[in-house]
Protein backbone atom coordinates (compact mmCIF):
# COMPACT_ATOMS: atom_id res chain seq x y z
CA UNK A 1 0.00 0.00 0.00
CA UNK A 2 0.98 3.62 -0.78
CA UNK A 3 -0.59 6.60 1.14
CA UNK A 4 -1.10 9.57 -0.44
CA UNK A 5 -2.62 11.38 2.70
CA UNK A 6 -0.96 14.86 4.70
CA UNK A 7 2.36 14.21 5.24
CA UNK A 8 6.23 15.22 4.68
CA UNK A 9 6.86 15.03 0.81
CA UNK A 10 9.60 12.50 0.01
CA UNK A 11 11.96 12.59 -2.76
CA UNK A 12 10.99 9.75 -4.61
CA UNK A 13 7.53 11.92 -5.00
CA UNK A 14 4.92 9.99 -2.76
CA UNK A 15 3.27 11.29 0.23
CA UNK A 16 3.46 9.38 3.40
CA UNK A 17 1.19 9.90 6.23
CA UNK A 18 2.96 10.39 9.06
CA UNK A 19 1.11 8.26 11.51
CA UNK A 20 -2.43 7.27 10.56
CA UNK A 21 -5.06 7.07 12.35
CA UNK A 22 -5.47 3.55 12.47
CA UNK A 23 -8.50 2.07 14.40
CA UNK A 24 -7.44 1.60 18.13
CA UNK A 25 -7.39 -1.80 18.58
CA UNK A 26 -5.75 -3.63 21.84
CA UNK A 27 -4.00 -6.18 21.45
CA UNK A 28 -5.33 -9.70 23.26
CA UNK A 29 -3.97 -12.94 23.54
CA UNK A 30 -4.93 -15.33 20.67
CA UNK A 31 -7.90 -17.64 20.65
CA UNK A 32 -7.58 -21.10 21.20
CA UNK A 33 -7.80 -23.03 18.25
CA UNK A 34 -10.29 -25.86 17.73
CA UNK A 35 -9.15 -28.68 19.85
CA UNK A 36 -7.16 -31.13 17.97
CA UNK A 37 -9.31 -34.34 16.54
CA UNK A 38 -9.03 -37.40 18.77
CA UNK A 39 -7.40 -39.92 17.03
CA UNK A 40 -10.63 -42.69 15.97
CA UNK A 41 -8.67 -45.35 18.08
CA UNK A 42 -8.92 -43.66 21.05
CA UNK A 43 -12.74 -43.22 20.91
CA UNK A 44 -15.53 -40.99 19.62
CA UNK A 45 -14.52 -37.89 17.98
CA UNK A 46 -14.84 -35.12 19.57
CA UNK A 47 -16.57 -32.31 17.25
CA UNK A 48 -15.70 -28.62 18.57
CA UNK A 49 -16.93 -25.21 17.62
CA UNK A 50 -14.02 -23.33 15.24
CA UNK A 51 -12.23 -20.58 16.60
CA UNK A 52 -14.00 -16.94 15.43
CA UNK A 53 -10.03 -15.72 15.23
CA UNK A 54 -6.90 -16.85 13.41
CA UNK A 55 -4.76 -15.91 16.48
CA UNK A 56 -2.85 -12.78 15.06
CA UNK A 57 -2.01 -11.29 18.10
CA UNK A 58 -2.62 -7.58 16.13
CA UNK A 59 -6.02 -8.42 15.32
CA UNK A 60 -7.33 -11.32 17.32
CA UNK A 61 -10.51 -11.66 15.95
CA UNK A 62 -9.74 -11.75 11.87
CA UNK A 63 -9.77 -15.08 9.68
CA UNK A 64 -11.43 -18.00 11.90
CA UNK A 65 -9.29 -21.30 13.00
CA UNK A 66 -10.34 -24.72 11.89
CA UNK A 67 -10.16 -24.99 8.11
CA UNK A 68 -8.09 -24.24 5.49
CA UNK A 69 -9.76 -22.36 2.02
CA UNK A 70 -8.37 -23.93 -1.29
CA UNK A 71 -10.88 -21.92 -3.45
CA UNK A 72 -13.60 -19.15 -3.20
CA UNK A 73 -16.35 -18.79 -5.99
CA UNK A 74 -17.85 -14.40 -5.51
CA UNK A 75 -20.73 -14.50 -7.47
CA UNK A 76 -22.34 -11.45 -7.03
CA UNK A 77 -24.64 -8.83 -8.36
CA UNK A 78 -24.90 -5.12 -7.60
CA UNK A 79 -27.36 -2.86 -8.88
CA UNK A 80 -26.02 1.08 -8.37
CA UNK A 81 -29.26 3.12 -8.58
CA UNK A 82 -30.56 1.14 -5.29
CA UNK A 83 -26.65 0.16 -3.70
CA UNK A 84 -27.83 -3.33 -3.75
CA UNK A 85 -26.03 -6.11 -3.82
CA UNK A 86 -27.06 -9.93 -4.32
CA UNK A 87 -24.54 -12.85 -3.50
CA UNK A 88 -23.72 -16.50 -3.87
CA UNK A 89 -20.49 -17.69 -2.73
CA UNK A 90 -19.23 -20.96 -2.53
CA UNK A 91 -16.34 -21.12 -0.15
CA UNK A 92 -14.04 -24.75 -0.45
CA UNK A 93 -12.11 -25.62 2.28
CA UNK A 94 -10.48 -28.39 4.16
CA UNK A 95 -11.18 -28.97 8.15
CA UNK A 96 -7.82 -28.95 10.09
CA UNK A 97 -10.09 -29.62 13.34
CA UNK A 98 -12.78 -32.17 13.93
CA UNK A 99 -15.56 -28.83 13.14
CA UNK A 100 -18.89 -28.82 14.90
CA UNK A 101 -19.47 -25.50 13.08
CA UNK A 102 -17.32 -23.01 11.82
CA UNK A 103 -17.08 -19.29 11.39
CA UNK A 104 -16.86 -17.01 7.89
CA UNK A 105 -16.15 -13.47 8.41
CA UNK A 106 -19.16 -11.39 6.75
CA UNK A 107 -19.95 -7.90 7.65
CA UNK A 108 -23.41 -6.34 7.37
CA UNK A 109 -25.45 -7.88 4.85
CA UNK A 110 -28.57 -10.51 5.29
CA UNK A 111 -27.44 -14.40 5.20
CA UNK A 112 -30.22 -15.55 3.20
CA UNK A 113 -29.07 -19.76 3.06
CA UNK A 114 -26.16 -21.55 3.49
CA UNK A 115 -25.28 -24.89 2.70
CA UNK A 116 -22.63 -27.27 3.45
CA UNK A 117 -22.26 -29.90 0.75
CA UNK A 118 -25.12 -29.54 -0.42
CA UNK A 119 -27.19 -29.95 2.80
CA UNK A 120 -29.19 -27.22 4.44
CA UNK A 121 -26.83 -25.98 7.52
CA UNK A 122 -27.58 -23.93 10.24
CA UNK A 123 -26.61 -20.16 10.59
CA UNK A 124 -26.19 -17.42 12.83
CA UNK A 125 -24.68 -13.99 13.57
CA UNK A 126 -22.27 -12.11 15.69
CA UNK A 127 -21.58 -9.08 14.94
CA UNK A 128 -19.11 -9.71 12.08
CA UNK A 129 -19.14 -13.29 12.13
CA UNK A 130 -20.83 -16.12 10.41
CA UNK A 131 -21.42 -19.16 12.33
CA UNK A 132 -22.55 -22.03 10.42
CA UNK A 133 -23.55 -25.30 11.35
CA UNK A 134 -23.48 -28.45 9.21
CA UNK A 135 -26.38 -30.89 9.71
CA UNK A 136 -23.25 -33.05 10.86
CA UNK A 137 -19.52 -32.75 12.08
CA UNK A 138 -16.28 -31.90 9.38
CA UNK A 139 -14.12 -34.35 10.17
CA UNK A 140 -10.38 -32.92 10.05
CA UNK A 141 -8.52 -33.28 7.31
CA UNK A 142 -11.92 -33.81 4.78
CA UNK A 143 -13.19 -30.92 2.39
CA UNK A 144 -16.37 -29.46 2.24
CA UNK A 145 -18.00 -26.45 0.37
CA UNK A 146 -19.95 -24.33 1.89
CA UNK A 147 -22.57 -22.02 -0.25
CA UNK A 148 -23.76 -18.87 1.89
CA UNK A 149 -26.62 -17.20 0.01
CA UNK A 150 -26.47 -13.22 0.68
CA UNK A 151 -27.56 -9.68 -0.04
CA UNK A 152 -28.28 -6.21 1.01
CA UNK A 153 -26.80 -2.48 1.02
CA UNK A 154 -22.77 -3.07 1.55
CA UNK A 155 -20.73 -0.96 3.34
CA UNK A 156 -17.37 0.01 4.25
CA UNK A 157 -16.14 -1.29 7.75
CA UNK A 158 -16.85 0.70 11.06
CA UNK A 159 -13.29 -0.25 12.18
CA UNK A 160 -11.28 0.47 9.20
CA UNK A 161 -7.90 1.26 9.21
CA UNK A 162 -7.32 3.90 6.69
CA UNK A 163 -10.92 5.52 6.03
CA UNK A 164 -11.87 3.30 3.27
CA UNK A 165 -11.79 -0.86 3.90
CA UNK A 166 -14.33 -2.81 2.32
CA UNK A 167 -17.08 -2.28 -0.38
CA UNK A 168 -18.34 1.03 -1.13
CA UNK A 169 -21.30 3.05 -3.34
CA UNK A 170 -19.13 5.80 -6.06
CA UNK A 171 -20.73 8.23 -8.08
CA UNK A 172 -20.90 5.43 -11.46
CA UNK A 173 -20.65 2.36 -9.58
CA UNK A 174 -18.85 0.74 -6.75
CA UNK A 175 -15.21 -0.35 -5.35
CA UNK A 176 -13.66 -2.73 -2.61
CA UNK A 177 -10.87 -2.78 -1.54
CA UNK A 178 -8.56 -2.19 1.92
CA UNK A 179 -5.42 -3.42 4.10
CA UNK A 180 -5.86 -4.64 6.82
CA UNK A 181 -9.11 -6.33 5.99
CA UNK A 182 -11.91 -5.15 3.15
CA UNK A 183 -12.94 -8.80 1.61
CA UNK A 184 -15.71 -9.42 4.48
CA UNK A 185 -17.71 -6.48 3.16
CA UNK A 186 -18.49 -7.93 -0.40
CA UNK A 187 -18.26 -12.02 0.52
CA UNK A 188 -17.95 -14.58 3.17
CA UNK A 189 -14.36 -14.94 3.92
CA UNK A 190 -11.63 -16.00 6.48
CA UNK A 191 -10.19 -12.68 6.28
CA UNK A 192 -6.64 -13.23 7.36
CA UNK A 193 -3.91 -13.47 5.27
CA UNK A 194 -2.10 -16.64 6.34
CA UNK A 195 -5.24 -18.72 4.54
CA UNK A 196 -4.66 -18.09 0.44
CA UNK A 197 -6.94 -19.62 -1.67
CA UNK A 198 -7.53 -19.04 -5.26
CA UNK A 199 -10.43 -17.54 -6.70
CA UNK A 200 -13.34 -16.78 -8.86
CA UNK A 201 -15.18 -13.83 -9.48
CA UNK A 202 -18.42 -13.40 -11.67
CA UNK A 203 -19.84 -10.17 -11.28
CA UNK A 204 -23.23 -8.82 -12.66
CA UNK A 205 -23.25 -5.06 -13.34
CA UNK A 206 -25.88 -3.33 -15.23
CA UNK A 207 -24.98 -3.69 -19.23
CA UNK A 208 -22.69 -0.90 -19.92
CA UNK A 209 -20.76 -0.80 -16.62
CA UNK A 210 -17.54 -2.44 -16.33
CA UNK A 211 -16.63 -4.75 -13.39
CA UNK A 212 -12.88 -4.86 -12.91
CA UNK A 213 -11.76 -7.38 -10.41
CA UNK A 214 -8.61 -9.68 -9.92
CA UNK A 215 -6.68 -12.24 -12.40
CA UNK A 216 -7.44 -13.30 -15.80
CA UNK A 217 -10.82 -11.88 -17.61
CA UNK A 218 -11.86 -14.80 -18.54
CA UNK A 219 -15.54 -14.04 -20.29
CA UNK A 220 -18.50 -11.31 -20.02
CA UNK A 221 -21.67 -11.97 -21.25
CA UNK A 222 -25.19 -9.87 -21.19
CA UNK A 223 -28.64 -10.42 -20.77
CA UNK A 224 -32.05 -8.20 -20.28
CA UNK A 225 -29.64 -5.31 -19.47
CA UNK A 226 -26.66 -6.95 -16.92
CA UNK A 227 -23.64 -8.09 -18.11
CA UNK A 228 -21.66 -10.53 -16.03
CA UNK A 229 -17.82 -9.83 -15.55
CA UNK A 230 -16.10 -13.04 -14.94
CA UNK A 231 -11.88 -12.81 -13.38
CA UNK A 232 -10.13 -15.95 -12.29
CA UNK A 233 -7.15 -15.37 -9.55
CA UNK A 234 -5.40 -18.72 -10.02
CA UNK A 235 -2.43 -18.12 -7.87
CA UNK A 236 -3.18 -18.28 -3.95
CA UNK A 237 -4.71 -14.82 -2.96
CA UNK A 238 -5.06 -13.63 0.45
CA UNK A 239 -8.44 -11.86 0.82
CA UNK A 240 -7.26 -8.70 1.66
CA UNK A 241 -5.48 -8.49 -1.81
CA UNK A 242 -8.87 -9.09 -3.77
CA UNK A 243 -10.98 -6.17 -5.37
CA UNK A 244 -13.79 -5.35 -7.81
CA UNK A 245 -14.40 -1.93 -9.39
CA UNK A 246 -17.29 -1.24 -10.90
CA UNK A 247 -18.26 2.04 -13.22
CA UNK A 248 -17.52 3.97 -16.16
CA UNK A 249 -13.76 3.26 -17.20
CA UNK A 250 -11.11 3.52 -19.95
CA UNK A 251 -10.57 0.38 -20.76
CA UNK A 252 -6.48 -1.11 -22.27
CA UNK A 253 -6.55 -4.59 -23.10
CA UNK A 254 -3.45 -6.28 -24.57
CA UNK A 255 -0.87 -9.08 -23.88
CA UNK A 256 2.49 -9.07 -22.41
CA UNK A 257 5.08 -11.98 -22.64
CA UNK A 258 1.78 -14.61 -22.82
CA UNK A 259 0.10 -12.75 -20.00
CA UNK A 260 -3.12 -10.50 -20.76
CA UNK A 261 -2.84 -7.00 -19.84
CA UNK A 262 -6.05 -5.35 -18.26
CA UNK A 263 -5.95 -2.02 -16.87
CA UNK A 264 -8.85 0.64 -16.36
CA UNK A 265 -8.85 4.36 -15.63
CA UNK A 266 -11.65 6.01 -13.95
CA UNK A 267 -13.37 8.61 -16.76
CA UNK A 268 -13.37 11.10 -13.99
CA UNK A 269 -10.54 12.31 -14.84
CA UNK A 270 -9.73 13.25 -18.01
CA UNK A 271 -7.19 10.90 -20.45
CA UNK A 272 -3.77 11.88 -19.57
CA UNK A 273 -0.71 11.11 -16.35
CA UNK A 274 -2.90 8.34 -15.01
CA UNK A 275 -3.49 6.38 -17.94
CA UNK A 276 0.21 7.11 -19.22
CA UNK A 277 1.47 5.92 -16.14
CA UNK A 278 -0.46 2.83 -15.80
CA UNK A 279 0.55 2.13 -19.47
CA UNK A 280 4.28 1.25 -17.90
CA UNK A 281 3.06 -1.28 -15.97
CA UNK A 282 5.07 -4.02 -17.86
CA UNK A 283 7.86 -2.02 -18.19
CA UNK A 284 8.11 -1.49 -14.52
CA UNK A 285 7.21 -5.21 -13.79
CA UNK A 286 9.93 -5.96 -16.03
CA UNK A 287 12.72 -4.00 -14.32
CA UNK A 288 11.33 -5.83 -11.36
CA UNK A 289 11.58 -9.56 -12.72
CA UNK A 290 15.27 -8.62 -13.51
CA UNK A 291 16.02 -7.77 -9.90
CA UNK A 292 13.14 -10.36 -7.78
CA UNK A 293 12.96 -13.13 -10.70
CA UNK A 294 9.79 -14.08 -12.47
CA UNK A 295 6.72 -12.24 -12.20
CA UNK A 296 4.35 -14.45 -10.30
CA UNK A 297 1.13 -13.83 -11.41
CA UNK A 298 -0.77 -14.50 -14.37
CA UNK A 299 -2.20 -11.52 -15.17
CA UNK A 300 -0.57 -8.04 -15.15
CA UNK A 301 -2.89 -3.98 -15.12
CA UNK A 302 -4.17 -1.55 -12.93
CA UNK A 303 -6.89 0.41 -11.83
CA UNK A 304 -7.23 4.22 -11.14
CA UNK A 305 -9.73 5.24 -9.21
CA UNK A 306 -11.26 9.06 -7.88
CA UNK A 307 -13.13 8.74 -4.81
CA UNK A 308 -13.06 11.42 -1.89
CA UNK A 309 -12.70 8.58 0.61
CA UNK A 310 -9.63 6.52 -1.16
CA UNK A 311 -6.51 8.60 -1.08
CA UNK A 312 -3.96 5.77 -1.23
CA UNK A 313 -2.87 2.94 -3.88
CA UNK A 314 -3.02 -0.61 -2.98
CA UNK A 315 -1.16 -4.09 -4.13
CA UNK A 316 -4.64 -5.58 -5.06
CA UNK A 317 -3.32 -9.04 -6.51
CA UNK A 318 -1.99 -8.48 -10.28
CA UNK A 319 -4.32 -5.33 -10.41
CA UNK A 320 -3.34 -2.49 -8.28
CA UNK A 321 -5.89 0.02 -7.41
CA UNK A 322 -4.38 3.83 -7.67
CA UNK A 323 -6.21 6.94 -6.47
CA UNK A 324 -6.30 9.49 -9.67
CA UNK A 325 -4.52 12.19 -6.96
CA UNK A 326 -1.30 10.07 -7.36
CA UNK A 327 -1.24 11.37 -11.27
CA UNK A 328 -2.01 15.10 -10.21
CA UNK A 329 0.84 16.46 -11.00
CA UNK A 330 2.17 14.26 -14.23
CA UNK A 331 3.35 10.41 -14.75
CA UNK A 332 4.15 8.84 -11.45
CA UNK A 333 5.54 5.80 -12.23
CA UNK A 334 7.53 5.26 -8.23
CA UNK A 335 4.14 4.44 -7.08
CA UNK A 336 3.79 1.80 -10.19
CA UNK A 337 6.99 1.07 -9.00
CA UNK A 338 5.95 0.04 -5.13
CA UNK A 339 2.37 -1.76 -5.88
CA UNK A 340 4.35 -3.82 -8.43
CA UNK A 341 7.19 -4.63 -6.10
CA UNK A 342 4.34 -5.81 -3.51
CA UNK A 343 3.28 -8.81 -6.55
CA UNK A 344 6.41 -10.62 -5.22
CA UNK A 345 6.73 -9.28 -1.84
CA UNK A 346 3.29 -9.11 -0.07
CA UNK A 347 1.02 -10.79 -2.69
CA UNK A 348 3.26 -13.97 -3.72
CA UNK A 349 4.88 -14.02 -0.62
CA UNK A 350 3.03 -12.88 1.76
CA UNK A 351 2.62 -12.28 5.19
CA UNK A 352 1.86 -14.83 8.30
CA UNK A 353 0.64 -12.16 10.67
CA UNK A 354 0.09 -8.04 10.55
CA UNK A 355 3.09 -7.43 12.83
CA UNK A 356 5.56 -8.03 10.32
CA UNK A 357 3.61 -5.69 7.76
CA UNK A 358 7.17 -4.14 6.90
CA UNK A 359 8.23 -7.40 5.12
CA UNK A 360 5.62 -5.75 2.29
CA UNK A 361 6.39 -2.12 2.81
CA UNK A 362 9.97 -1.79 3.29
CA UNK A 363 10.88 -3.63 -0.13
CA UNK A 364 8.01 -1.61 -1.74
CA UNK A 365 9.43 1.16 -0.38
CA UNK A 366 13.21 0.12 -1.49
CA UNK A 367 12.34 -1.04 -4.96
CA UNK A 368 10.98 2.68 -5.43
CA UNK A 369 14.61 3.47 -4.83
CA UNK A 370 15.75 0.77 -7.10
CA UNK A 371 13.40 2.04 -9.93
CA UNK A 372 14.00 5.93 -9.43
CA UNK A 373 18.45 4.83 -9.88
CA UNK A 374 17.53 2.76 -12.81
CA UNK A 375 15.58 5.61 -14.14
CA UNK A 376 18.81 7.72 -13.80
CA UNK A 377 17.43 9.79 -10.68
CA UNK A 378 18.89 9.48 -7.24
CA UNK A 379 20.81 6.11 -6.26
CA UNK A 380 19.45 4.06 -3.57
CA UNK A 381 22.42 4.99 -0.96
CA UNK A 382 21.38 8.55 -2.02
CA UNK A 383 17.97 7.61 -0.64
CA UNK A 384 18.98 6.00 2.06
CA UNK A 385 21.70 8.81 3.20
CA UNK A 386 18.44 11.29 2.93
CA UNK A 387 16.27 9.29 4.96
CA UNK A 388 18.87 8.37 7.50
CA UNK A 389 19.87 11.87 7.96
CA UNK A 390 16.50 13.54 7.83
CA UNK A 391 14.59 11.15 9.56
CA UNK A 392 12.65 12.69 12.81
CA UNK A 393 13.01 11.24 16.19
CA UNK A 394 9.81 9.88 15.72
CA UNK A 395 10.92 7.85 13.27
CA UNK A 396 13.66 5.94 15.24
CA UNK A 397 10.93 5.82 18.24
CA UNK A 398 8.27 3.32 15.95
CA UNK A 399 10.16 -0.56 15.58
CA UNK A 400 9.42 -1.42 12.46
CA UNK A 401 9.45 -5.00 13.39
CA UNK A 402 6.55 -4.20 16.14
CA UNK A 403 4.85 -1.61 14.92
CA UNK A 404 1.50 -1.95 16.90
CA UNK A 405 -1.61 -2.25 14.99
CA UNK A 406 -1.70 1.38 15.51
CA UNK A 407 1.67 1.88 13.68
CA UNK A 408 0.47 -0.77 11.07
CA UNK A 409 0.94 1.95 8.03
CA UNK A 410 3.60 4.29 9.90
CA UNK A 411 6.07 6.02 8.37
CA UNK A 412 8.46 3.85 10.08
CA UNK A 413 7.35 0.62 8.36
CA UNK A 414 7.80 2.26 4.95
CA UNK A 415 10.76 4.43 5.77
CA UNK A 416 13.16 2.67 8.09
CA UNK A 417 11.38 -0.45 6.74
CA UNK A 418 13.17 0.42 3.41
CA UNK A 419 15.88 1.61 5.46
CA UNK A 420 16.87 -1.67 6.70
CA UNK A 421 16.55 -3.70 3.42
CA UNK A 422 19.61 -1.25 2.76
CA UNK A 423 21.79 -2.02 5.70
CA UNK A 424 21.22 -5.19 4.85
CA UNK A 425 22.20 -4.66 1.38
CA UNK A 426 25.31 -2.99 2.89
CA UNK A 427 26.25 -5.33 5.23
CA UNK A 428 26.49 -8.28 2.86
CA UNK A 429 27.26 -6.69 -0.21
CA UNK A 430 25.60 -6.65 -3.59
CA UNK A 431 26.01 -9.98 -4.50
CA UNK A 432 24.73 -11.82 -1.49
CA UNK A 433 21.57 -9.25 -1.12
CA UNK A 434 20.27 -9.75 -4.74
CA UNK A 435 20.76 -13.52 -4.61
CA UNK A 436 18.39 -13.31 -1.10
CA UNK A 437 15.69 -11.02 -2.91
CA UNK A 438 15.46 -13.50 -5.67
CA UNK A 439 15.69 -16.83 -3.61
CA UNK A 440 13.49 -15.33 -1.60
CA UNK A 441 10.72 -15.25 -3.68
CA UNK A 442 11.35 -18.54 -5.53
CA UNK A 443 10.92 -20.43 -2.62
CA UNK A 444 8.14 -18.88 -0.74
CA UNK A 445 6.19 -18.81 -3.94
CA UNK A 446 2.71 -18.86 -3.17
CA UNK A 447 3.11 -19.12 0.55
CA UNK A 448 3.25 -17.08 3.76
CA UNK A 449 6.26 -15.93 5.88
CA UNK A 450 7.35 -14.00 8.96
CA UNK A 451 9.89 -12.00 9.80
CA UNK A 452 12.08 -14.63 11.62
CA UNK A 453 11.65 -16.63 8.22
CA UNK A 454 12.80 -13.69 6.17
CA UNK A 455 16.19 -13.41 8.79
CA UNK A 456 17.08 -16.98 8.88
CA UNK A 457 17.00 -16.97 4.87
CA UNK A 458 19.00 -14.09 4.73
CA UNK A 459 21.60 -15.66 7.27
CA UNK A 460 21.04 -19.19 5.42
CA UNK A 461 22.35 -17.21 1.87
CA UNK A 462 24.99 -14.43 2.98
CA UNK A 463 26.50 -17.12 5.13
CA UNK A 464 26.88 -15.04 8.33
CA UNK A 465 25.19 -14.31 11.33
CA UNK A 466 22.86 -11.23 10.74
CA UNK A 467 20.60 -10.85 14.31
CA UNK A 468 22.40 -7.97 15.73
CA UNK A 469 21.75 -6.14 12.21
CA UNK A 470 17.83 -6.91 12.46
CA UNK A 471 17.79 -6.37 16.03
CA UNK A 472 18.83 -2.62 15.43
CA UNK A 473 16.76 -1.71 12.94
CA UNK A 474 13.90 -3.74 13.22
CA UNK A 475 13.32 -3.68 16.92
CA UNK A 476 15.72 -0.62 18.38
CA UNK A 477 13.87 2.52 19.48
CA UNK A 478 17.26 4.39 18.56
CA UNK A 479 18.67 5.23 15.66
CA UNK A 480 21.00 2.58 14.46
CA UNK A 481 24.92 3.14 13.65
CA UNK A 482 25.02 4.39 9.71
CA UNK A 483 26.30 0.61 8.23
CA UNK A 484 29.65 1.37 6.30
CA UNK A 485 29.53 0.77 2.50
CA UNK A 486 31.56 -1.99 1.82
ZN1 LIG B 1 2.91 -0.69 0.06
Amino acid sequence: MTLRLRGPRLGVGLLLAGAVGLAACTPAPPEPAARESTPPSSGPRQFTAGAPGVGDDYFPRYGNAGYDVTRYTVKIRYDPARDRLTGTTTVQATATADLSSFNLDLAGLTVRKVTVDGAPARHARTGDELVVTPAAGLPSGNGFSAEVDYEGEPAPLRNEALGSGGFRATSDGAVALGQPESASTWFPVNDHPSDKATYEFEITVPEGLTAVSNGVPVGRSTRAGWTTWKWAERSPMASYLSTVAIGEFRVTQGEHKGRPVFSAVTTKVPQGAADASIARTVEVADYLEGVFGPYPFGAYGGVVVSEPGIGYALETQSRPVYAASFFQRGENTGVVAHELAHQWFGNSVTLTRWRDIWLNEGMATYAEWLWEEHRGGRTAQQSFDAEYLGASEQLWRVAPGKPGPENLFSSSVYRRGAMTVHALRTTVGDRAFFEIVRAWGADRRDGNATTADFVAFAERVAGRQLDALFDAWLHGTERPERPAPR
